[in-house]
């Protein structure tokens, strides 16, 4: 006979399903990895991302036990809501869009963002499911940047790793800092823009200017912060013009430390890429084709090696399909000449934000 949980705290319908867990687990005096545990025995609920999506016979276990049905969790699954951002939503790949907890063992590269100012104000503090996306940088209430270290010990925050004797899911698992005293900073107003105006793709599917789906929209987006990514710093006069054609100084914007796809970059270079693609996705079809013929950009200052190459890019450029010789095997090649100071300085880079 199942024994049911008679008291245990109720989720939040903007909460994150690992930060219920994690509650729960405390309520109950013990830590998030027993809980687990008990819950799963031959399941190691923190090795992998369980925020989006647990199979249907675990859920029963749980749902069995606190007597309530599947519609329960309806929100707190980044699956359900990413079914609209992405038609690849592989178990093994990382999402578009996602912030990937980049999991070594129950150790997470990336953690989570938070809102210092929210967790402060809730009764009982909680991780909201829109802190693991990546077009959120800010706080909308509270009009402040989200916070993704502790700036006591600078390490990211692992709600799952705060043990129950310290208590609380916002104390820092690694030196127990309250994360609530975070400072914080004001946010932009674009960057806030540009959060709801995502939300309300995801949402209500609604389109502004492309004439596109909503996993269409999400992905010209995600490709125009590629072609950011991928040229600043160039000093090609057609781009340099292209770019200034939409008020993006691109000889000025430095390339990532890291060079790490965008989902894991640091937050302030998630916000200045999010705002400069915005200038171009802002704008019309109509404009962007103009301008592309204006300035002679080719089709390669695009990321090609993206599978489904969005059908509307390719009108801008008068082609059916990409171009045969369009992709560099992405195979290494190896040189006999030693990398440059830069590349070997962003690699180390790299291997800093996955390590630390
Ligand atoms: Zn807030
Ligand atoms: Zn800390």
């Amino acid at each position: 006979m199942i024994r049911r949980w008679l008291a245990y705290p109720k989720i939040h319908t903007d909460e994150l399903f690992s930060s219920w867990l994690i509650r729960v687990a405390h309520e109950f005096g013990c830590d998030p990895i027993d809980l687990t545990s008990s819950l799963w025995p031959n399941f190691r609920a923190w090795t992998i991302d369980i925020d989006r999506q647990i199979d249907a016979e675990k859920l029963s276990i749980l749902l069995a036990l606190i007597n309530e049905k599947d519609v329960y969790f309806n929100n707190s699954f980044l699956k359900q809501h990413f079914n609209h951002v992405s038609n690849k939503l592989h178990s093994n790949a990382n999402w578009s869009w996602v912030i990937p907890h980049g999991i070594r063992n129950r150790r997470q590269i990336t953690g989570i963002q938070f809102c210092p100012m929210c967790l402060s104000t809730d009764k009982n503090p909680y991780f909201r499911l829109n802190w693991r996306i990546a077009w959120y940088t800010c706080c909308e209430k509270h009009k402040v940047n989200l916070i993704e270290k502790c700036e006591k010990c600078n390490l990211p925050h692992q709600p799952h790793r705060v043990e129950v004797i310290n208590g609380n899911n916002y104390v820092c698992f690694n030196c127990g800092f309250n994360l609530k005293l975070s400072n914080t900073e004001a946010s932009s107003e674009l960057n806030a823009l540009i959060q709801q105006k995502c939300d309300v793709m995801i949402n209500y599917k609604k389109c502004f200017n492309w004439g596109v789906n909503s996993i269409q929209w999400f992905k010209l987006f995600r490709l125009f912060i590629s072609l950011i990514s991928r040229h600043a710093g160039n000093r090609k006069s057609n781009l340099i013009k292209f770019f200034s054609l939409y008020e993006i100084d691109i000889l000025k914007m430095k390339k990532s430390s890291t060079g790490l796809a965008f989902e894991m970059l640091p937050l302030n270079e998630r916000k200045i890429l999010l705002s400069s693609a915005w200038k171009i996705f802002d704008r019309s079809y109509d404009d962007l084709k103009v301008n592309i013929e204006t300035c002679n950009v080719p089709i390669t200052t695009f990321d090609l090696r993206k599978n489904e190459f969005p059908k509307l890019l390719l009108e801008v450029f008068n082609l059916d399909k990409l171009p045969e010789k369009r992709i560099k095997s992405n195979k290494l090649i190896y040189k006999n000449k030693p990398n440059s100071e830069k590349v070997v300085l962003r690699m180390y880079a790299r291997l800093k934000r996955k390590i630390s």
